[in-house]
């Protein structure tokens, strides 16, 4: 059985009739920019975060360039982010001018560890990117005092965390909630996906809200005045539309994909060497991936695929091996635990509409590997 790694054929099957007429009003209105669902939908993903503002762009690359820029940095002003995450990340530290500085991550959720943020602290630092990587979050009970301490921005990258919480002393907290600025990515293979790319920043903190608003808009509050440079990186009317359709369902989507996450882990779970992902208790995981380490890993990878079982490595080369960060003078060894989880992570088919039989063949598939 042919099982993809995703298929967004199928999830439009299920919302087609209501996207399409979301989307025929925006074409019929011929209203393509800043229409009035994009701020319908700011208003929602505002509410879902449990944010004051909540702000459109181009995509979740521009959510992470636009409050780094906000931070004006001067050259070697350092921003501690993960090397276990997805390039935009430290790609966006670089645009905004700052110099990322790799950090370890905790070897059982593969986020970034408090600790190693809180040692890697200099005169120079001025943020934290904390990426909520695969669905669940980052311990932000434990990094927020650190940037509070120490008077940082903090970042959370939530690109692959719409709408995970985190129990946090007593109270659910929703990803990007407790940060300066938390940043979502609507790239179609996320969680809620648009029908290209488009992102959203939200915050708690008004001024910053306008500047945000104003950096998305070439730097200009009002037409044509322009308090400084910014982008044009808005998110399109038409996007916003078919995320305002597909929203009501992302609950519904979320708790699909958990529920699938668990079938796998109950196969897996006392396996001599398939490990399944943990998950901290304190969260509520939406699994925007599956990730197990499993021995013999790039030999696993090419059972599958040639059986017709999707599966990627996120993330084969971890940041700070990357040829274009090689100036910062990181190598092997730097960053143990990341570097284990790069050599060992296999991610497998998740997502709401994998049936049951589907699942079936990628456990028999896995299982038949390692008899
Ligand atoms: C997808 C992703 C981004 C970038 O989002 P785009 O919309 O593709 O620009 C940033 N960070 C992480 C962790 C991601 O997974």
């Amino acid at each position: 059985m042919n099982v993809p790694l995703l298929d967004l054929v199928a999830q439009y099957d299920g919302v087609k009739d209501e996207v399409l007429r979301a989307m025929m009003a925006v074409v019929e209105r011929q209203g393509f920019i800043m229409g009035p669902e994009v701020a319908e939908l700011e208003d929602a993903v505002a509410q879902l975060s449990n944010t004051r503002h909540a702000i459109g762009c181009a995509s979740g690359t521009d959510a992470l360039l636009l409050p780094l820029r906000a931070l004006d940095m001067k050259p070697g002003d350092e921003v501690i982010t993960t090397a276990f995450t997805f390039f935009a990340t430290a790609g966006a530290i670089h645009n905004a001018g700052g110099t990322p500085v790799f950090v370890d991550i905790d070897p059982a959720t593969f986020n970034i560890s408090p600790h190693a943020i809180q040692d890697a602290i200099t005169p120079r630092t001025r943020g934290i990117v904390a990426v909520h990587l695969f669905g669940q979050m980052a311990p932000m009970e434990e990094i927020v005092p650190v940037a509070r301490r120490h008077g940082l921005a903090l970042i959370e990258d939530a690109a692959q965390a719409i709408g995970a919480r985190r129990m946090v002393d007593g109270t659910w907290r929703r990803a990007g909630e407790l940060g300066t600025v938390g940043t979502f990515s609507f790239f179609p293979s996320k969680n809620l996906g648009g029908f290209g790319d488009g992102g959203m920043m939200v915050t708690q903190d008004d001024q910053l809200a306008d500047r945000l608003r104003r950096l998305r808009l070439h730097g200009g509050a009002r037409q044509y005045h322009h308090e400084e440079v910014g982008y044009n990186s808005r998110l399109d009317t038409l996007q916003a539309a078919v995320l305002l359709a597909k929203l009501p369902h992302l609950e519904g989507w979320s708790r699909a994909r958990a529920e699938r996450a668990g079938t796998y882990t109950e196969a897996f779970t006392g396996h001599p060497a398939v490990c399944p992902p943990a998950i901290d208790r304190a969260n509520e995981h939406i699994f925007h991936q599956y990730t197990i380490r499993a021995p013999r890993r790039d030999e696993l990878h090419a059972h599958l695929k040639a059986r017709g079982i999707g599966n990627a490595i996120y993330y084969p080369l971890a940041l700070h091996l990357q040829p274009c960060f090689a100036h910062l003078g990181y190598g092997r060894g730097r960053l143990p635990v990341t570097e284990a989880a790069m050599d060992s992570v296999i991610s497998l088919p998740i997502y709401p509409e994998l049936t049951r039989a589907q699942q079936d063949a990628v456990i028999a598939a896995i299982l038949e590997f390692y008899a």
